[in-house]
């Protein structure tokens, strides 16, 4: 039994007795599946869950590596998956999705979380500190109405009556937070489902014509042509997408502008380039956008538009919000996908459109999937073909992107991940149990081969990451190159 409640690391778990099942119960069908293997498998299958840092969903993958002398071409390693438990390597599934996998949705909330924050803060990953002196506004971009939903408490948390009307659809309730009927339509009947759905498909092209319509208004503003403006002034974005309760994408954008000249790429703007001027500019250019949608007319933002500037420093002052708290309530949504509105976490398949009510899900939402599923019939309707939405009626229409920067806001998640991969190497470098990047080269194969645990696996996975407390959580990519195992395989 001890050697079975060991970190990978070697360090005693630490944890055991409050978890609630008793640990024979558990251990029995875990011991049974993995009684095939060796005591060595057992030792490295631990490792490798150690080092997926409670990833719920890991990855299977089969193949090889050989690590080779960049200068004399000499192969100084070998590694190959057919040594480890099943053959198989496990790696991290790097799920965005808190309800896909809580582990890796914490990493990316993180990762999130800084890319918002050097992009208002600079001095860190490429972004000049002078940032923190140039205009910079969180905006919210909402959806407009179709049809009348109950409402929940106002912003101030303060619970407010429904819908009190004498004609019409009413309600008058004081709907408390949790509320099931918050965003449900006062009436199915009449709420516009199509157009509902449609608003979702085209959220990231009115997003895109946005972009275009402030640089314009801005430029317009200022006197300036388009060309003039685009010489002297950058801006950046970066934005995450939210369900509000009534199943309609909303967009939280951090805005940015930048002077432009050369040399100096985040350079600080021109005087004229004020936050009041970008505040105005976005007001107007979120008014002027419309655009088409085939059979059912022109679609547009919603007349709520919040534009909050951010000020520099730490001081929450009541009308400015600070860098932290920007960040921190950006990258909050970045990890939250559509579940808010009790749809499915993934596609939904034909033979399930039947059942949807059976399978749980609220009544609006089921309309609302309906709609995209009728609507997503190519036969009938090819002239929405282009926007898929059998493939995304979970998504309620909407197949943008969660969480999207422009080039110059700040660093790259891939560039965060690198970072880690390359922090781990350093380590392993240290401690002489990997090769140099910068002297060798990697050729590797690897092939997917599965997803998750077996269940034995999986119930000793829990007890071992009840434990595992890892302060850099390891990537998907970083397992890959295997370095414990390289030399031993070299040795061979
Ligand atoms: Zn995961
Ligand atoms: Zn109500």
């Amino acid at each position: 039994m001890p050697t079975l409640l060991r970190h990978g690391n070697g360090g005693p778990m630490t944890n055991t007795a409050e978890f609630p099942v008793p640990v024979g119960d558990l251990l029995g069908p875990v011991i049974r599946d993995l009684a095939r293997r060796s005591g060595r498998d057992l030792t490295r299958w631990l490792d490798q869950v150690h080092r997926l840092g409670g990833c719920r969903e890991p990855l299977r993958l089969t193949g090889h590596s050989t690590t080779i002398d960049a200068a004399t071409g000499e192969v100084l390693a070998r590694y190959s998956t057919r040594a480890e438990p099943h053959g198989q390597l496990l790696i991290r599934c790097g799920n965005r999705r808190a309800s896909r996998c809580p582990a890796c949705a914490e990493t990316y909330r993180r990762d999130t979380f800084h890319l918002i924050r050097s992009g208002l803060l600079g001095g860190d990953k490429g972004v000049p500190e002078t940032v923190r002196t140039h205009p910079r506004v969180l905006a919210t971009f909402t959806a407009p109405s179709f049809g009348p939903v109950h409402r929940g408490p106002g912003k101030d948390g303060k619970t407010i009556v429904c819908h009190p009307r004498r004609t019409g659809p009413s309600c008058f309730t004081w709907h408390k937070n949790g509320d099931p009927n918050i965003g449900q339509p006062l009436d199915p009947e009449t709420y516009d489902y199509t157009g509902h759905v449609l608003w979702n498909a085209h959220a990231g092209d009115l997003w895109r014509r946005f972009t275009i319509y402030l640089r314009r208004h801005m430029a317009a503003a200022a006197g300036l042509t388009r060309k003039e403006f685009g010489n002297r002034i950058r801006l950046s974005f970066a934005k995450v997408a939210e369900y509000q309760a009534r199943g309609v994408v909303h967009f939280h954008a951090v805005i940015r502008l930048d002077g432009r000249t050369s040399g100096a790429p985040l350079a600080a703007p021109p005087a004229w380039a004020t936050v009041e001027l970008l505040s105005d500019a976005i007001r107007s250019a979120v008014a002027a956008v419309r655009i088409d949608a085939p059979e059912y007319g022109s679609l547009a933002w919603g007349r709520q538009v919040d534009v909050a500037p951010i000020s520099p420093g730490v001081l929450n002052h009541k009308t400015m919000l600070t860098e932290r708290a920007v960040a921190g309530y950006v990258a909050k949504y970045a990890t939250k996908s559509a579940e808010t509105s009790g749809t499915l976490d993934r596609a939904i398949k034909t033979h399930e459109m039947p059942r949807l009510h059976k399978m749980g899900i609220p009544d609006h939402t089921v309309r609302l999937i309906r709609t995209a599923w009728r609507l997503g019939c190519t036969h009938n309707r090819p002239d929405l073909a282009h926007l898929r939405l059998r493939d995304w009626a979970h998504m309620l229409g909407f197949r943008g992107h969660f969480s999207t920067r422009s080039r110059a806001y700040s660093t790259t998640l891939g560039a965060l991940r690198q970072a880690r991969v390359d922090y781990r190497q350093r380590l392993q470098i240290d401690r002489g149990r990997a090769f140099d990047p910068d002297t060798t080269l990697v050729l590797a194969h690897w092939k997917f081969a599965g997803q998750g645990y077996t269940p034995g696996e999986s119930a000793l996975a829990a007890l071992i990451n009840g434990g595992a407390d890892d302060p850099v959580p390891p990537t998907s990519t970083d397992a890959l190159p295997a370095p414990i195992d390289s030399r031993t395989e070299a040795a061979k």
